[in-house]
């Protein structure tokens, strides 16, 4: 499994564009983005409906969203 999620460059949570809370954002960085991406609820809505589908405040650790995202798609 690669490292560093493939959506990394342009996903709001890595790029730390999605908020006042850095610290929120380095745990999800290193939970998600650098090696738990399989588990990311933003990295599951871009796998299934593209990456212009995932909603700019979705947080990696929303599955329930996510799959609801996806089930409406
Ligand atoms: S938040 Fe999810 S989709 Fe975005 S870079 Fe991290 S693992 Fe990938």
């Amino acid at each position: 499994m690669p490292s560093l999620c493939k959506y990394a460059a342009n996903c709001p949570v890595f790029t730390a564009a999605l908020g006042p809370l850095p610290h929120i954002g380095l745990r999800y960085r290193k939970a998600y983005c650098r090696g738990g991406w399989d588990e990311c609820a933003r990295f599951a809505v871009a796998e299934a409906v593209g990456r212009a589908g995932v909603p700019a405040g979705l947080l990696p650790n929303e599955s329930q969203a996510a799959r609801e995202l996806v089930a409406a798609n």
